[in-house]
């Protein structure tokens, strides 16, 4: 048993069975055991690679796409530069490269980086200050500064917990983790817990699991809150969908392969796919003027990639050139993270959103 088995078996004995949320916020940040908070998930020798940290073409075209934004938004200054879960530092080291050479936005911009991890913290400080940048981290958005702010989420949005419901018959209840006779971690259904926190879409089918995070909603209400009172833009790019949907998207992944949910909690990282379309509904109902949605693909794609890969390959040889295809496949190809990821994009006033597709959501 993990230290971190032992303290959720105590939980669960305290209070009974715990929501799904829950038991995710306890493996991913518990203070002292959590998979966040213990060590680096990421690269080839962590648990799961990303696409910042495949290609620095990712980084370069978002850091392109915030920087035309603040451009359209007026320019606002002073303006905050925030990533919210920055990992190894490397996606907003490559949108720093490519931003720091506007000068007028170098010069209005200060970095701020949300992240809760004391060991990705100090990563992120050695890696920016290679660039000679010092970001100011928080643990939420609420120390954020009030003023503009230009921000990137990527792959942060699937690691806040969900809880799940699921339909039997004409009822809904809440999905529950507790414990069996042999004392390993169990599902059951908490059938006296079944108001649903969310609408479902279309026809559902008997056994369908529904859903939702309050820790994604509230993140979406506070940046959507921080954009129309100060402005500003920014985009969300995890694996999800664009349309709303049913399904058990819990996932466990270690050492790059799927493991089981429920087994050595705090060692595996736990994921969710993002509902794109109810985030957007809240960005909505908060008022923001410009949303827009696309696949990962057609979004780089449609933002310069080939051509970005073709510059940076230049008068390389064929084996970078090769590696410099790869990577172009494997973050935007059908068959790799192009369609599986999708983005969001919202800003403050009426601006074009470039890459994305607007009306997505309207109703
Ligand atoms: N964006 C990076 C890393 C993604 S991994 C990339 O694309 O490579 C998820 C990141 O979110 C990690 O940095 C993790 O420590 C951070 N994180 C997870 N849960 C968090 C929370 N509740 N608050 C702040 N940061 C969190």
């Amino acid at each position: 048993m993990t230290p971190l088995e032992r303290i959720i078996r105590e939980v669960i004995e305290s209070e009974g069975p715990i929501p799904v949320s829950r038991y995710m916020a306890l493996c991913l940040s518990h203070p002292e055991h959590g998979y966040y908070i213990t060590g680096d998930p990421l690269g080839t020798d962590g648990d799961f690679t990303t696409a910042p940290e495949i290609s620095q073409l990712f980084g370069e075209l978002v850091g392109a796409w915030l920087v035309k934004a603040w451009h359209d938004l007026g320019r606002p200054s002073p303006v905050a530069l925030v990533e919210l879960g920055p990992g190894r530092g490397t996606l907003m080291a490559d949108i720093w490269r490519v931003a720091k050479t506007d000068r007028a936005f170098a010069e209005a911009t200060a970095i701020h980086l949300v992240e809760t991890s004391p060991a990705l913290r100090e990563r992120q400080i050695e890696t920016l200050g290679k660039l000679g940048a010092r970001p100011t981290h928080h643990n939420d958005l609420l120390s954020l500064p009030e003023h503009a702010m230009l921000f990137v989420a990527n792959e942060f949005f699937d690691a806040l917990p969900v809880n799940q419901f699921q339909k039997l018959g004409d009822q809904w209840s809440e999905r529950k983790i507790g414990f069996n006779g042999e004392g390993r971690f169990t599902f059951g259904l908490d059938r006296a817990a079944s108001r649903l926190p969310k609408p479902v879409v279309g026809e559902v089918p008997n056994g369908a699991i529904l859903e939702h995070s309050p820790a994604q909603d509230s993140m979406i209400m506070e940046l959507a809150y921080q954009l129309r009172e100060h402005g500003g833009a920014g985009l969300i790019i995890d694996y999800g969908s664009l349309e709303p949907g049913t399904g058990d998207t819990l996932q466990a992944i270690r050492e790059h392969q799927r493991a089981n949910v429920l087994d050595q909690a705090g060692e595996a990282d736990l994921t969710t796919h993002v509902d794109f379309a109810h985030l957007a509904s809240i960005a909505q109902a908060a008022g923001m003027p410009s949303i827009g949605g696309a696949t990962q693909g057609d979004f780089l794609l449609r933002l310069g990639l080939l051509e970005r890969a073709g510059q940076l390959g230049a008068a390389k040889p064929t084996d970078q050139q090769r590696a410099i295809s790869m990577a172009v496949e494997r973050i935007a190809g059908d068959a790799a993270m192009g369609q599986l990821f999708k983005v969001l994009g919202m800003a403050s006033h009426p601006i074009p959103m470039d890459g994305l597709e607007t009306g997505l959501w309207d109703r």
